[in-house]
Protein backbone atom coordinates (compact mmCIF):
# COMPACT_ATOMS: atom_id res chain seq x y z
CA UNK A 1 0.00 0.00 0.00
CA UNK A 2 2.77 2.11 0.75
CA UNK A 3 4.37 3.26 -2.36
CA UNK A 4 7.15 5.34 -1.69
CA UNK A 5 8.97 4.89 1.74
CA UNK A 6 10.89 8.13 2.40
CA UNK A 7 12.49 10.03 5.73
CA UNK A 8 9.59 12.58 5.71
CA UNK A 9 6.74 9.89 6.06
CA UNK A 10 9.02 7.43 8.13
CA UNK A 11 9.49 10.24 10.53
CA UNK A 12 4.97 11.25 9.84
CA UNK A 13 4.75 7.47 10.74
CA UNK A 14 7.28 6.86 13.43
CA UNK A 15 5.60 9.38 15.42
CA UNK A 16 3.02 7.04 17.35
CA UNK A 17 4.86 4.43 17.84
CA UNK A 18 7.31 6.40 19.64
CA UNK A 19 4.98 8.47 21.47
CA UNK A 20 3.13 4.78 22.92
CA UNK A 21 6.74 3.68 23.39
CA UNK A 22 7.86 6.83 25.62
CA UNK A 23 4.45 5.79 27.56
CA UNK A 24 6.41 3.06 28.97
CA UNK A 25 7.72 4.89 31.88
CA UNK A 26 4.48 6.53 32.16
CA UNK A 27 2.41 3.58 32.11
CA UNK A 28 2.32 3.30 36.80
CA UNK A 29 1.43 6.92 36.36
CA UNK A 30 -1.55 6.88 33.82
CA UNK A 31 -2.48 3.40 35.47
CA UNK A 32 -3.01 5.20 39.15
CA UNK A 33 -4.55 8.35 37.62
CA UNK A 34 -7.33 6.25 35.57
CA UNK A 35 -8.23 4.16 38.44
CA UNK A 36 -8.72 7.28 40.94
CA UNK A 37 -10.77 8.94 38.41
CA UNK A 38 -13.14 5.62 37.72
CA UNK A 39 -13.29 5.30 41.62
CA UNK A 40 -14.34 8.65 42.17
CA UNK A 41 -17.24 8.35 39.04
CA UNK A 42 -18.23 4.89 40.86
CA UNK A 43 -18.84 6.81 44.11
CA UNK A 44 -20.35 9.45 42.41
CA UNK A 45 -22.81 7.25 40.84
CA UNK A 46 -22.03 8.36 37.64
CA UNK A 47 -22.66 5.97 35.02
CA UNK A 48 -21.13 6.29 31.70
CA UNK A 49 -21.47 7.57 29.31
CA UNK A 50 -22.77 9.85 28.43
CA UNK A 51 -21.67 10.83 32.16
CA UNK A 52 -23.52 13.31 34.13
CA UNK A 53 -20.35 15.57 34.78
CA UNK A 54 -22.96 18.03 37.32
CA UNK A 55 -23.49 14.97 39.34
CA UNK A 56 -19.65 14.65 39.06
CA UNK A 57 -19.45 17.73 39.91
CA UNK A 58 -21.54 17.89 42.89
CA UNK A 59 -19.79 14.86 44.38
CA UNK A 60 -17.02 16.63 44.45
CA UNK A 61 -18.31 19.29 46.39
CA UNK A 62 -17.85 21.83 43.94
CA UNK A 63 -20.33 24.83 44.81
CA UNK A 64 -21.06 26.39 41.15
CA UNK A 65 -19.84 26.07 37.45
CA UNK A 66 -19.49 29.65 35.41
CA UNK A 67 -18.98 30.53 32.01
CA UNK A 68 -17.13 33.46 32.02
CA UNK A 69 -14.67 36.01 29.71
CA UNK A 70 -11.54 34.34 30.76
CA UNK A 71 -7.35 34.00 28.83
CA UNK A 72 -7.78 30.25 29.74
CA UNK A 73 -9.65 27.49 28.98
CA UNK A 74 -10.43 27.12 32.74
CA UNK A 75 -9.67 27.28 36.14
CA UNK A 76 -10.79 26.34 39.75
CA UNK A 77 -11.18 29.48 42.23
CA UNK A 78 -12.39 29.85 45.81
CA UNK A 79 -15.56 31.71 46.66
CA UNK A 80 -17.26 31.24 49.63
CA UNK A 81 -16.49 27.18 47.79
CA UNK A 82 -14.80 25.57 44.89
CA UNK A 83 -16.05 27.29 42.23
CA UNK A 84 -14.95 26.19 38.51
CA UNK A 85 -14.73 28.48 36.02
CA UNK A 86 -14.92 27.83 32.21
CA UNK A 87 -13.95 30.15 29.22
CA UNK A 88 -17.46 31.18 27.09
CA UNK A 89 -15.81 31.50 24.13
CA UNK A 90 -15.18 27.57 23.82
CA UNK A 91 -17.62 25.46 22.22
CA UNK A 92 -20.10 23.35 23.95
CA UNK A 93 -18.04 20.20 23.82
CA UNK A 94 -14.68 21.86 24.52
CA UNK A 95 -16.59 23.15 27.88
CA UNK A 96 -17.45 19.27 29.19
CA UNK A 97 -13.36 18.69 28.35
CA UNK A 98 -12.61 21.22 30.50
CA UNK A 99 -15.09 21.09 33.35
CA UNK A 100 -13.87 17.32 33.04
CA UNK A 101 -9.98 18.58 33.27
CA UNK A 102 -10.89 20.70 35.72
CA UNK A 103 -12.68 17.60 38.05
CA UNK A 104 -9.78 16.03 37.47
CA UNK A 105 -7.12 18.30 39.23
CA UNK A 106 -10.13 18.10 42.35
CA UNK A 107 -9.57 14.29 42.11
CA UNK A 108 -5.64 14.00 41.27
CA UNK A 109 -4.43 16.80 43.80
CA UNK A 110 -7.18 17.99 46.69
CA UNK A 111 -4.26 18.97 48.53
CA UNK A 112 -3.58 21.47 46.39
CA UNK A 113 -6.73 22.61 46.61
CA UNK A 114 -7.51 22.20 50.28
CA UNK A 115 -4.33 24.60 50.90
CA UNK A 116 -5.51 27.47 48.67
CA UNK A 117 -9.14 27.18 50.13
CA UNK A 118 -7.24 27.41 53.59
CA UNK A 119 -5.45 29.94 52.91
CA UNK A 120 -8.53 31.71 51.18
CA UNK A 121 -6.33 31.55 47.50
CA UNK A 122 -3.36 32.55 46.53
CA UNK A 123 -3.30 34.31 43.00
CA UNK A 124 -6.35 36.52 43.79
CA UNK A 125 -8.27 33.59 45.09
CA UNK A 126 -6.66 31.76 42.05
CA UNK A 127 -4.92 27.99 42.08
CA UNK A 128 -1.37 28.28 40.78
CA UNK A 129 -1.02 27.10 37.43
CA UNK A 130 0.16 23.56 37.20
CA UNK A 131 2.96 21.87 35.96
CA UNK A 132 3.22 20.51 32.54
CA UNK A 133 3.02 16.95 34.21
CA UNK A 134 0.02 17.53 35.90
CA UNK A 135 -2.16 19.56 33.35
CA UNK A 136 -1.18 16.30 30.76
CA UNK A 137 -2.33 13.95 33.40
CA UNK A 138 -5.72 15.70 34.44
CA UNK A 139 -6.22 15.79 29.90
CA UNK A 140 -5.39 11.87 30.22
CA UNK A 141 -8.58 11.59 33.56
CA UNK A 142 -10.70 13.76 31.66
CA UNK A 143 -10.66 11.26 28.10
CA UNK A 144 -11.06 8.59 30.96
CA UNK A 145 -13.82 10.21 32.23
CA UNK A 146 -15.54 11.23 29.66
CA UNK A 147 -14.63 8.28 27.49
CA UNK A 148 -13.60 5.45 30.10
CA UNK A 149 -11.34 2.69 28.84
CA UNK A 150 -13.19 -0.84 29.68
CA UNK A 151 -16.66 0.96 28.24
CA UNK A 152 -15.20 1.97 25.16
CA UNK A 153 -13.16 -1.41 24.60
CA UNK A 154 -16.72 -3.55 25.13
CA UNK A 155 -18.31 -1.14 22.65
CA UNK A 156 -15.73 -1.65 19.93
CA UNK A 157 -14.93 -4.83 21.01
CA UNK A 158 -11.85 -5.69 18.21
CA UNK A 159 -12.93 -3.77 15.56
CA UNK A 160 -10.26 -0.99 14.22
CA UNK A 161 -11.40 2.41 14.12
CA UNK A 162 -13.11 4.04 11.22
CA UNK A 163 -15.25 7.54 11.00
CA UNK A 164 -18.40 5.44 11.03
CA UNK A 165 -17.57 3.42 14.32
CA UNK A 166 -16.39 6.73 15.62
CA UNK A 167 -19.36 8.76 14.93
CA UNK A 168 -21.68 6.04 16.25
CA UNK A 169 -19.45 5.97 19.22
CA UNK A 170 -19.49 9.59 19.56
CA UNK A 171 -23.29 9.73 19.48
CA UNK A 172 -23.77 7.27 22.66
CA UNK A 173 -21.42 9.39 25.02
CA UNK A 174 -21.87 12.70 23.51
CA UNK A 175 -18.38 13.50 22.03
CA UNK A 176 -16.77 15.01 18.91
CA UNK A 177 -15.85 12.54 16.14
CA UNK A 178 -12.46 13.74 16.69
CA UNK A 179 -12.17 13.15 19.89
CA UNK A 180 -13.11 9.80 19.86
CA UNK A 181 -11.07 9.31 17.16
CA UNK A 182 -8.07 10.61 19.22
CA UNK A 183 -9.52 8.53 22.21
CA UNK A 184 -9.03 5.15 20.24
CA UNK A 185 -5.75 6.10 19.06
CA UNK A 186 -4.49 6.46 22.14
CA UNK A 187 -5.85 3.05 23.66
CA UNK A 188 -3.92 1.62 20.85
CA UNK A 189 -4.59 2.08 16.95
CA UNK A 190 -1.51 3.20 16.69
CA UNK A 191 -1.41 1.91 12.72
CA UNK A 192 -3.76 5.10 12.29
CA UNK A 193 -3.50 8.80 11.89
CA UNK A 194 -5.44 11.64 12.01
CA UNK A 195 -4.68 15.28 9.89
CA UNK A 196 -7.01 17.63 10.25
CA UNK A 197 -6.95 20.39 6.93
CA UNK A 198 -8.21 23.47 5.89
CA UNK A 199 -9.55 24.64 2.70
CA UNK A 200 -7.33 27.45 0.93
CA UNK A 201 -8.13 28.46 -2.03
CA UNK A 202 -8.87 25.42 -4.21
CA UNK A 203 -6.42 23.43 -2.26
CA UNK A 204 -5.93 22.34 1.65
CA UNK A 205 -3.06 22.48 4.12
CA UNK A 206 -3.13 20.51 7.22
CA UNK A 207 -3.76 22.41 10.24
CA UNK A 208 -3.07 19.78 12.84
CA UNK A 209 -2.48 15.75 13.52
CA UNK A 210 -2.79 13.14 16.00
CA UNK A 211 -0.64 12.38 17.47
CA UNK A 212 1.10 15.74 17.12
CA UNK A 213 3.56 16.41 15.11
CA UNK A 214 5.96 19.57 14.12
CA UNK A 215 4.87 22.14 12.34
CA UNK A 216 7.20 22.59 9.92
CA UNK A 217 6.15 18.88 8.78
CA UNK A 218 2.59 19.89 8.75
CA UNK A 219 3.39 23.05 6.40
CA UNK A 220 4.96 20.81 4.15
CA UNK A 221 2.47 18.21 3.72
CA UNK A 222 0.13 18.84 1.10
CA UNK A 223 -2.53 16.47 -0.86
CA UNK A 224 -1.21 15.51 -4.13
CA UNK A 225 -2.48 16.36 -7.44
CA UNK A 226 -5.99 14.44 -8.03
CA UNK A 227 -6.27 13.43 -4.24
CA UNK A 228 -7.58 16.38 -2.98
CA UNK A 229 -10.78 15.67 -4.66
CA UNK A 230 -10.86 13.11 -1.92
CA UNK A 231 -10.68 15.86 0.12
CA UNK A 232 -13.09 18.26 -1.39
CA UNK A 233 -16.25 16.40 -2.32
CA UNK A 234 -15.70 13.94 0.98
CA UNK A 235 -19.15 13.31 3.00
CA UNK A 236 -19.58 11.25 5.96
CA UNK A 237 -16.84 8.69 6.06
CA UNK A 238 -15.36 8.70 2.12
CA UNK A 239 -13.36 5.96 1.65
CA UNK A 240 -10.19 6.18 -0.71
CA UNK A 241 -6.18 6.79 -1.35
CA UNK A 242 -5.20 9.90 0.04
CA UNK A 243 -1.40 10.73 -1.40
CA UNK A 244 0.38 12.76 0.55
CA UNK A 245 2.76 14.96 -0.72
CA UNK A 246 6.18 16.42 1.47
CA UNK A 247 8.34 18.35 -0.67
CA UNK A 248 9.20 15.92 -4.11
CA UNK A 249 8.37 13.04 -2.42
CA UNK A 250 5.13 11.13 -2.14
CA UNK A 251 3.27 8.43 -0.51
CA UNK A 252 -0.07 6.82 -0.26
CA UNK A 253 -2.70 6.00 2.35
CA UNK A 254 -5.31 4.38 2.87
CA UNK A 255 -8.21 7.20 4.12
CA UNK A 256 -11.53 8.06 5.31
CA UNK A 257 -12.23 11.58 5.25
CA UNK A 258 -15.37 13.40 6.15
CA UNK A 259 -16.13 17.15 6.48
CA UNK A 260 -16.65 18.82 9.21
CA UNK A 261 -17.70 22.52 9.12
CA UNK A 262 -17.38 24.10 5.60
CA UNK A 263 -14.07 24.52 5.74
CA UNK A 264 -12.44 21.80 7.58
CA UNK A 265 -11.92 18.17 7.06
CA UNK A 266 -10.87 15.41 9.08
CA UNK A 267 -9.01 13.16 7.52
CA UNK A 268 -8.22 8.98 9.24
CA UNK A 269 -5.25 7.33 7.55
CA UNK A 270 -4.52 3.55 8.27
CA UNK A 271 -1.48 2.36 6.96
CA UNK A 272 -0.61 -1.18 8.20
CA UNK A 273 -3.28 -3.53 8.69
ZN1 LIG B 1 -5.32 22.24 34.33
Amino acid sequence: MVIYMVSDFRYFEAIAERALAGRDNRRAIEARVRRQIERERIAAGVTAPPVDLQRMSRHLGVKEIRCVPLAMNGRIVEDDGVVVEINEKLSPFLRKVTLAHELSHIVLEPGRVNRTRQRSGIEDGRFARGSTEIEALCDLAARQLLLPARWLLQRIGEASPSIGLARAVGEESACDLGFVLMRLIEMGASHCRLLWWSRVGTGFCATQSYPRTDEVFLARLTPAGGDVSLLRDCEDGTRGVLTLRAGEEETRYRAECVAIGDEKVLSLLIFKE
